[in-house]
């Protein structure tokens, strides 16, 4: 689903929701758009075709495929992701008596939240009184989990106004996130009744001192991706405590933990405020006690092919002068796709038991299991 441009975008509404001050604090930075956005773009393209093919039963468009297939961050694992995401929507549909209703990239008005706002549904599915809002995510480092998430909601509110009673009398949404690169295939049902009642609470009184002068700027999960990080003085309290001690010599665990918890994102943080500060600089700004100046670079090869055969009609062998490094397993996965690399040499593939590391109690992964001598002596006994 996207919904870049608009002021208040669904794909940013847990940021918005959370600190609405953010909108007004962001405004003066400019858009930009990641590689890991465009490759996300580009696999909802690809599921969008192959969806849409087996919707009209016809052979993909071969023009819009291969315009695919040709860009750089097409891979062989695009297809397996993709294949994943279309067999999901599938099986929702192969569950229904009949065939039901369903519209696949969908253009939703989301003005009854806030004016020019907008999105694009990835897949609705109707069958009788509940609708199925399906959201293909291609990201592989946050989990997104569906349950009371804004965005899916403000999107299942987008549907609703759009069909509800048009064809059947809407009662229940189902939002599913089909993330195959997490291994994520959830979903979460909800009533029309609580969703109107969410946009009522929530959702709109937010939304409206979002876009007012004097939202409240509030530091959380939410303020990865806000663009305001450098300026906002929320965030930057989080690495300015007044840590309270309770024993002058020695700290409790609740201490440390408070530490790790503050201290862990100031690398980021300090990362985010320098990049703001040349680039400021750059514009003629003053950052007191600091100035811009050369860093230090590497030498590099303005035309390596040509220097390398110049290398070689010298007599420099080339074996001497080429490496030849095995890819790593990631890298052959995504060459040969998912499928084919678990046929073909999933045998050869283990996973060994991570090293303990400490993240916080909201980490859904489990605790860590220590291994014992008794374990240890138990996996014997079964081997004999
Ligand atoms: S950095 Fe965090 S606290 Fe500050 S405006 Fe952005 S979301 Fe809000």
């Amino acid at each position: 689903m996207s919904g870049a441009h608009a002021k208040l975008a669904p794909s940013a509404s847990e940021r918005w929701i959370n600190c609405p001050g953010s909108v007004k604090l962001s405004e003066n930075f400019p858009d930009t758009t990641s590689i890991y956005a465009k490759e996300g773009s580009l696999a909802h393209k690809l599921g969008e075709i192959k969806l849409k093919s087996r919707q009209f039963n016809k052979e993909i468009d071969a023009k819009e495929y291969q315009k695919i297939q040709d860009n750089e961050l097409y891979s062989a694992d695009m297809e397996d992701f993709t294949d994943e995401y279309v067999e999901y929507i599938e099986a929702i549909i192969n569950s229904f008596d009949i065939n039901p209703f369903i519209e696949i990239e969908t253009n939703l008005d989301l003005s009854f939240i806030a004016p020019n706002t907008f999105g694009t549904a990835d897949c609705l599915i109707l069958d009788g009184d509940t609708l199925h809002v399906v959201d293909f995510k291609y990201g592989k480092n946050v989990e997104v989990d569906p349950t009371e998430n804004p965005q899916m909601m403000i999107y299942a509110l987008g549907a609703l106004k759009m069909y509800d009673g048009l064809i059947f009398d809407i009662k229940n949404v189902t939002m599913h996130i089909v993330q195959p690169r997490k291994n994520n295939l959830s979903s979460w049902t909800v009533s029309k009744a609580e969703l109107l009642n969410t946009l009522e609470t929530v959702i709109k009184p937010k939304a409206d001192e979002a876009l007012s002068d004097h939202g409240e700027t509030k530091y959380g999960d939410w303020c990865i991706f806000c663009k305001a990080k450098p300026i906002c003085r929320a965030y930057s309290e989080r690495f300015n405590p007044q840590f309270k001690v309770d024993n002058p010599k020695e700290l409790s665990n609740k201490e440390i933990a408070e530490r790790i918890s503050v201290l862990e994102g100031m690398n980021g943080y300090l990362k985010t405020l320098k990049e703001y500060a040349v680039e400021k600089a750059l514009e003629g700004e003053e950052f007191p006690g600091y100035k811009v100046v050369e860093g230090r670079s590497a030498r590099k090869w303005t035309d390596q092919a040509k220097a390398f055969d110049i290398a070689e009609g010298a007599g420099f062998d080339h074996s001497v002068l080429y490496e030849q490094v095995p890819l790593t397993l990631p890298k052959v996965e995504t060459m040969m796709g998912k499928k084919t690399f678990d046929e073909l040499l999933g045998d050869f593939v283990e996973k060994p038991k991570g090293k303990p590391t400490l993240v916080e109690d909201k980490d859904k992964r489990d605790n860590y299991q220590i291994q014992t001598v008794w374990d240890d002596f138990k996996d014997l006994e079964a081997e004999e």
